[in-house]
């Protein structure tokens, strides 16, 4: 088996050219070729000796994830569903603003955490993504989205400008591949991404927040959901383990060497179980007096996605608003999320429509095979890249289901 080039950080690619017998430099002209222009195959590498070329072919590829959907809303947003096999898919959503743009990743197929609004976590734990398969995600959608807008591949210009891990999966449940693809995410032979620009989401994995703190401290956001511990316990089980007070604690241990001064604290509004006035009271008491300090903190209140198996409802907009204002009034930032992609299902945090179901992805791949409707991708910059991902339909048509989506 040869090995899959995405899988490396650059000191991993390093010591992969050290075993062919190939000096460290040349790791950095790989890295750079598949990482900054997007290459998927040997050939198109000129400057590397022949030799090394045909070194490469035999001991390794560069293999990205398959596209089984790829449907793009009103507003810009894209999303993409990417099979990881055995009838598992994982998405990554890109959303895109005026000043940034923004890709969200997913770290697992599946969630062992199991929160109670989270449709991930209905759907179970099937296993964790490989660097490669996390990596993928950013490497396809920015080379596709620079061809997409029709740029020089000699002059190319960055399209994605921040990462969020906020698609599915608990990324501090798979650190081991996390990492070397946070690396990979701010290596400027890479993709060269600012820390303050690369946010880990976690539902509160307390060691590990220390390790990423040491090892690869980027922007941080807890999902908090619920000020006291009882509520948490409910919505979150793994507050079971790591309590309200370890997991603040945690977070101000954080911000030693965090990229920002702040964490992100999200807050998803849940109608009648999270959202009341003593609640709001009780989280500004809690990030304010934590441990004697508080925690230097912004508060990000995402409307609940509805999904029949949670038995949970929105909170109205009203009441958002007005826990939003009693957050305010206390001095705390407090921002509402902004719904996108809401015709296309695009919530990061949430796996969308057929996705949740493993069987029917399973017969959507067999079908697509029987009805041999893939299509080369659009476009991508290298000749061979089409080989190695597929679109199989740029609709909602495809049977994903409408609905509002933050
Ligand atoms: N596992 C990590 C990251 C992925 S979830 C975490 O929990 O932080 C990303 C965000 O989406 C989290 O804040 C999560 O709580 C939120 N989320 C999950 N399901 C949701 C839903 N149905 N509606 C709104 N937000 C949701
Ligand atoms: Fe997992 Fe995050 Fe969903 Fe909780 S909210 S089940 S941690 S993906």
């Amino acid at each position: 088996m040869t090995a899959n080039l995405l899988d490396f950080d650059l000191e991993g690619l390093a010591a992969f050219c050290e075993t062919l017998g190939e000096k460290r430099f040349r790791a950095t002209q790989l890295y750079r070729w598949i990482h900054q222009r997007g290459a998927s195959g040997f050939d198109q590498m000129t400057d590397l000796a022949k030799s090394l070329r045909a070194k490469l072919q035999g001991a390794a590829r560069i293999e990205g994830l398959q596209v089984l959907t790829q449907q793009e809303s009103s507003d810009g947003t894209i999303k993409w569903l990417f099979d990881v096999g055995q009838g598992n898919a994982v998405e990554a959503v890109f959303i895109p603003e005026d000043d940034r743009g923004t890709l969200c990743v997913s770290s697992q197929a599946g969630c062992a955490v199991g929160c109670r609004f989270c449709s991930t976590g209905h759907q179970g734990f099937a296993r964790n993504l490989t660097t490669g398969e996390i990596i993928a995600q950013l490497w396809f959608a920015e080379h596709f989205l620079r061809k997409h807008l029709g740029q020089d591949p000699d002059k190319p210009e960055r399209v994605i400008s921040n990462v969020v891990m906020m698609g599915m999966g608990e990324p501090l449940q798979n650190y081991s591949a996390l990492v070397p693809a946070l690396r990979t995410m701010l290596d400027d032979h890479a993709y060269g991404l600012s820390r303050r620009r690369v946010t880990v989401s976690t539902s509160g994995v307390v060691p590990m927040m220390d390790r990423l703190g040491e090892d690869c401290p980027v922007a941080l956001a807890v999902s908090l959901h619920a000020p006291t511990d009882p509520l948490r316990d409910m919505l979150v089980p793994l507050n079971r383990k790591y309590p309200l007070a370890e997991l603040l604690d945690a977070c101000n241990r954080y911000l030693a060497h965090a990229p920002r001064d702040f964490i992100t604290f999200e807050y998803c509004m849940l109608d009648g179980v999270n959202d009341q006035p003593e609640h709001a009271r009780a989280l500004i008491d809690l990030v304010r007096h934590h441990g004697g300090r508080g925690v230097s903190c912004k508060i990000n209140l995402i409307p609940f996605n509805p999904f029949p198996e949670s038995g949970l409802r929105r909170s109205p907009q009203a009441q958002v608003l007005a826990f939003a204002r009693l957050l305010g009034d206390a001095g705390l930032v407090t921002t509402v999320r902004k719904t996108r992609g809401d015709d296309i299902d695009a919530a990061c945090g949430q796996l969308a429509g057929d996705v949740r179901d493993r069987t029917r992805v399973e017969e959507r791949i067999a079908r697509q095979r029987e009805e041999g409707v893939r299509v080369p991708v659009p476009a991508l910059p290298s000749s061979s890249a089409a080989s190695t991902a597929s679109v199989a339909s740029v609709s909602s048509a495809s049977g994903v289901r409408p609905g509002v989506r933050t």
